[in-house]
This record gives structure tokens, sequence and C-alpha cells, in this order.
């Protein structure tokens, strides 16, 4: 598919390989704090929280009412806390502190679905899976390489179809970044985008077919 070639070349150029996350802990936490926001406001919850703790034992014996203040930024804080007292009991009952390195296993962490498995699969154990996020799951939409309407599950499946192997870590990190840096979720920088001439969404808007 010659938009996917294109695509994977200019992800490979300007982003290159993603570096793995050696602490699968704090990935695994920070991409529970994600869920609903902006990457700004997960960065900004994610450093308070792991500036006082380490592993899910300190989370254990954190109060409540103090993880609620240090994961405030992200939203939905009080839901979230609640949630990942429950992940770190789960880590600490049942996996000795460790993070489980099974999509199964992981999906049964409360508030992990999908993409959370996903993420801690792919940058935290070096799975050659596509991890759809946000961005993931809207690009290739804009670009015209997956169905506007496919659900999450099936971006997966369509993106691992066309991409196989090592080559969707460029898809994970590189379409993040893009997604950050050009191709926003509000005003993408079109008229500056080195793939424009690959993508629909460029096209429809300045009716370019
Ligand atoms: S042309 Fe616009 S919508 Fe298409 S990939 Fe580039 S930034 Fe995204």
């Amino acid at each position: 598919m010659g938009k996917i070639n294109v695509l994977l070349k200019f992800l490979e150029k300007r982003y290159g390989y993603p570096e793995f996350s050696r602490n699968k802990f704090k990935l695994l936490i920070t991409t529970v704090l994600s869920q609903r926001t902006r990457d700004e406001n997960t960065y900004r919850a994610s450093k308070n929280l792991f500036s006082v703790v380490n592993g899910p034992e300190d989370i254990l014996k954190l109060p409540l009412k103090n993880l609620k203040e240090l994961i405030k930024p992200s939203g939905m804080y009080r839901q979230k806390a609640e949630r990942i007292k429950k992940i770190c009991k789960i880590l600490v009952k049942e996996y000795g502190g460790k993070v489980p390195n099974t999509r199964e296993e992981l999906m049964k962490l409360p508030g992990v679905g999908y993409k959370t498995a996903d993420i801690v699969l792919s940058y935290g154990f070096g799975v050659p899976t596509i991890a759809v996020d946000t961005h993931v799951n809207r690009i290739p939409k804009r670009i015209g390489i997956v169905r506007k309407d496919a659900t999450v599950e099936e971006v997966r499946k369509t993106m691992e179809k066309y991409v196989k192997g090592r080559k969707r870590f460029l898809v994970n990190i590189g379409l993040v970044r893009f997604g950050q840096e050009i191709c926003r979720p509000v005003r993408p920088k079109c008229e500056i985008c080195p793939i424009n001439k690959i993508c629909d969404y460029y096209k429809s808007l300045y009716n370019k077919k």
C-alpha cells in the first residue's frame, strides 16, 4: 500500500525508533493517568507522583487523599486514584510487585483496556504490537489508511495488517509525536505537513481531488 510506505518512511526519518521504558510500573501508571486528558497534564501528574513514589508498595502506603492531590492535574483524579490503588494491590498480591507481560493479564487490571495494555507491551516489553492511543486512532483515518468509522480495535487490526514486525514501533512513537507536533487533534498544520500529498483530509479540505 503506497500511503503506508510513505508514512513509515517519513516517521523513520523524522522520529526514528523509540527507546523502551525500563520502568514498566511507571509506564503503566502514567498510561492510566493519560486516559481522557492532554499529554501535558499527564506529564505533570506523573512527574508529581513519581517524585514521591517508586513502586506499587509506595503507592499502597500513600494515603488516598495525598495520591489524589498528586495526580490532580491529570483530571478525573478521584476515579484514577482509586484505580491506581487497586492496580497496585493486585500487582503486589499476585505478581510480586511486578507488571505482568501478557495482554490478558494486563487487561484484568482495573481501568486497563486494549490501549493501555498495548502501550505497556510495546514500550515496556518491546512486543511489536500497534498501541492505539488517540493519535494512532486519528491520523491513519485522516490520511485515508483506515476507515473513518473504524473502532479502536479495527484500527489496531488494520495497522497490524499493513505494518509488520519492528516497524510497528515506528507507528507507535512516530504518530504520537507527529500528532503532538503537526497533525494535532484540532487545527492540524496541514500546510506545512511533509506528507500532505498523500492525505485525504488535506485533499478534501482544500478541494484538491
Ligand atoms: S495533511 Fe493535515 S491531516 Fe493530513 S497528515 Fe498532514 S497534518 Fe494530518
